[in-house]
């Protein structure tokens, strides 16, 4: 009942929305049970009235971006996932240096529009397929960047649907960010670029998407690196030193590429990376009595 009049309430806002989606179709690892719906919203009147109506009906929720650093359970899942669209696939540049991306401009499309614009400083996103949403949640970065070192203001709204802009100060470390605690939705940001020239740009992606292809299972069923690098050793290199590469759980196995990526070969389930996930934590542990921690965003 209480989902009906939930429904019913998103309707009256005219606010789109997905029964039962099916989260395996969508998610880069495309594992994922059905979720009860997928709920769109196009501008930030609308963002707070959704999270104002699941609060109410006390409905777990996920802001998602483009499901590339996530692992979901499967089966019938009781909570909904927002996905940011319209007014956040937004970019818009002012003279002062910054560009402000909206939350579901994918990291692509902002690379794209920076090449096109002369604008210079974000190259390092190159290959790393998720939304901007998603790289400030998870403070993506590589080859010693992080997008959080580039950012300004960013937009928000807390769990309790309130919009605010918080200056960057004490949001990002090493793949965190704040919000991966306090549940705030981001909305956008201030990023700062710098004036360049359109070839260099392009020949610095097209350098790293070349290095990217030839260390990473760059198009397999995935959801990136699954452990956070440790403060002395890359993940990758304890778990290839534990001779896991190639071993599997089920569908779920260690990247023969890269020890690091958990790859799903097919039919794999969320329990099968789950467990492949635990032999490998306990195995790194055994030998070098370091405990790893899960780099990707688990959804039970
Ligand atoms: C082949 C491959 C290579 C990768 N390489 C890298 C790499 O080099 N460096 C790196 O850092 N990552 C890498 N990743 C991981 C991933 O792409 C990044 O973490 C990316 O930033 C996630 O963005 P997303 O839009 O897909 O987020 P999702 O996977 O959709 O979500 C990730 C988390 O962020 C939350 N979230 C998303 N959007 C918002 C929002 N607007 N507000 C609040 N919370 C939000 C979600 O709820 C979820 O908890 C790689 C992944 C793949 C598959």
């Amino acid at each position: 009942m209480d989902k009906i009049n939930l429904y019913k309430e998103l309707k009256d806002f005219n606010i789109s929305f997905y029964k039962d989606w099916d989260v395996s179709k969508y998610s880069n690892f495309k594992i994922g049970g059905k979720i009860n719906a997928l709920i769109e919203v196009n501008k930030i009147s609308q963002i707070i009235d959704v999270v104002k109506i699941l609060n109410k009906y006390k409905k777990k929720y996920f802001v998602i971006g483009n499901l590339t650093n996530v692992l979901v359970k499967d089966g019938k899942l009781d909570y909904f996932f927002i996905r940011l669209k319209g007014d956040f696939e937004k970019i818009l540049y002012n003279s002062k240096r910054v560009v402000f991306a909206g939350a579901g401009v994918s990291n692509e499309k902002l690379l794209n529009y920076m090449a096109k614009n002369e604008l210079g400083g974000l190259t390092f996103l190159a290959g790393i397929p998720g939304t901007i949403g998603g790289a400030i949640y998870m403070n993506a970065g590589a080859y010693g960047k992080y997008i959080g070192d580039f950012i300004n203001n960013i937009l928000i709204i807390d769990k309790n649907g309130e919009f605010k802009i918080l200056p960057n100060k004490n949001i990002f470390s090493y793949r965190s960010s704040i919000f991966q605690k306090n549940k705030s939705i981001v909305l956008g940001s201030e990023i700062r670029v710098y004036k360049t020239k359109k070839e260099k740009i392009l020949s610095e992606i097209r350098n790293i998407l070349a290095i990217r292809h030839a260390k990473h299972p760059w198009n397999a069923a995935c959801a990136g690196s699954f452990f956070k690098n440790t403060k002395k050793f890359p993940a990758g290199m304890l778990i290839e030193d534990c001779g896991l590469k190639g071993f599997a759980v089920g569908d779920a196995a260690i990247s023969k590429m890269h020890a690091n990526f958990i790859i799903n070969k097919g039919k794999a389930k969320f329990n099968d990376v789950m467990r492949l996930s635990k032999i490998v934590r306990d195995k790194v542990y055994k030998k070098f009595k370091i405990k790893l921690k899960e780099e990707v965003i688990i959804i039970k």
